[in-house]
């Protein structure tokens, strides 16, 4: 029962990544600001210090200037535990480390792999030159109104906001082109694991060991959100198929790699029907974004497939080919909002890219390996 419930639950989590990826693209879109594409990044100085001093007067909180800058050994055994705000920087991003998060020694560099490997396998830069890059996101909804990085600016490199919802509230990990929150039970410390009822009672939980596909996940959406928008199915279909193919990649050298590819069940969301030639293209363009009414979790498992499908026809360009298209063809769709015209359009770019009959071929593909073929309705 417990595995199920966890199935049942991790499904939930899924569907409200979704909803509250919605909320973030709407929302973040449309901050903007002045201080933009500088690759450099510090904490705010001086300047911006009077701005933090101001908030420090209203919330009580303290200067965020004087955040600890944390390095990790690189020791998986060893651990660092966050009593305060504080942040890490690394080459293609900076963590914004909340209070009561644990990170083993070997986060950093198991990031760092994750973030190269993301970008190798789907020839794309996580720092794309041609987009705009704003100050970190106004996070303060996490926060009781107050902004623990506010005027903070990391330039190119990617905002990764690690989260302790010690209320509880329910907080779940999402992502946008700006920025990467992350709220994994087994980032916090045991400490405040062990203070909060609705996580002590329930130790399923929380896993034995760091399951990073959740970070896999939430790091693809960022880093192909920062090249360009598609759809739903897209989106969540390439974060959902790198968790496997990073886990697969980086498990011979990273031995916490190694042990989510040993012990986790890399769980599929059934799909409304089982896919064969004939239905596959019109799964392909369906509107998954209306929460009453569209197969919720369906998009993650089909474009799963899809993606494996894809770079089994073609290796390494299978991604950036469409990447490209997308760009070149200036398709750009709203994540949260269904657009049968721009799905046509993208049905069309993976066509020219592999073939008229490339959703027939798909189709027979899942019905001779067996894929997609769990029915849900
Ligand atoms: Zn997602």
């Amino acid at each position: 029962m417990k595995r199920k419930a966890r199935k049942l639950t991790s499904l939930l989590l899924a569907t409200l990544c979704a909803g509250s990826m919605l909320l973030c693209a709407c929302d973040k879109a449309d901050q903007t600001s002045d201080q933009s594409g500088d690759p450099g990044f510090a904490p705010p100085s001086a300047d911006a210090t009077e701005t933090s001093d101001s908030a420090e007067a209203t919330t009580g909180k303290k200067d965020t200037n004087s955040y600890e800058k944390v390095t990790l050994d690189g020791v998986n055994e060893h651990h660092y535990i966050s009593t305060d705000f504080c942040y890490l920087e690394s080459e293609k991003y900076v963590l914004l480390i909340d209070k009561d998060i644990d990170l083993p020694g070997d986060f950093a560099v198991v990031l760092d792999a994750i973030i190269d490997e993301i970008e190798n396998q789907l020839g794309i830069s996580a720092m794309p030159g041609d987009r705009e890059y704003y100050n970190v996101t106004d996070n303060s909804v996490y926060f009781d109104g107050f902004n623990p990085w506010k005027d903070w600016n990391v330039g190119t490199k990617i905002p990764i906001f690690i989260l302790c919802d010690r209320q509880p509230k329910g907080w779940i990990s999402c992502a946008t082109a700006n920025d990467v929150t992350i709220v994994s039970y087994d980032l916090f410390s045991d400490e405040i694991w062990n203070s909060i009822p609705e996580f002590r009672d329930n130790p399923w939980r929380r896993d034995e060991y760091l399951d990073y596909t959740e970070i896999i996940h939430e790091v693809t959406h960022a880093i192909t959100r920062r090249n360009c928008n598609t759809s739903k199915i897209m989106t969540e279909g390439i974060a959902n198929y790198m968790e496997v193919a990073v886990v697969n990649s980086l498990a011979d050298k990273y031995p916490s790699i190694a042990e989510i590819k040993a012990k986790k069940d890399f769980y599929d969301y059934d799909v409304p029907e089982a896919v064969n030639a004939s239905n596959a293209e019109n799964i392909f363009l369906s509107d998954y974004s209306d929460v009453e009414h569209a197969d919720r979790g369906a998009e993650y498992t089909f474009g799963k497939y899809l993606f494996e499908y894809l770079h089994e026809q073609k290796g390494n360009d299978f991604y950036k080919d469409i990447n490209g298209k997308i760009k070149a063809d200036n398709i750009d769709y709203r994540y949260d909002e269904y657009d049968e015209a721009a799905m046509q359009k993208i049905a069309g770019v993976i066509k020219e890219l592999y073939g008229d009959d490339v959703f027939t071929k798909f189709g027979d593909w899942c019905v001779k390996n067996k894929y997609l073929q769990t029915a849900n309705g």
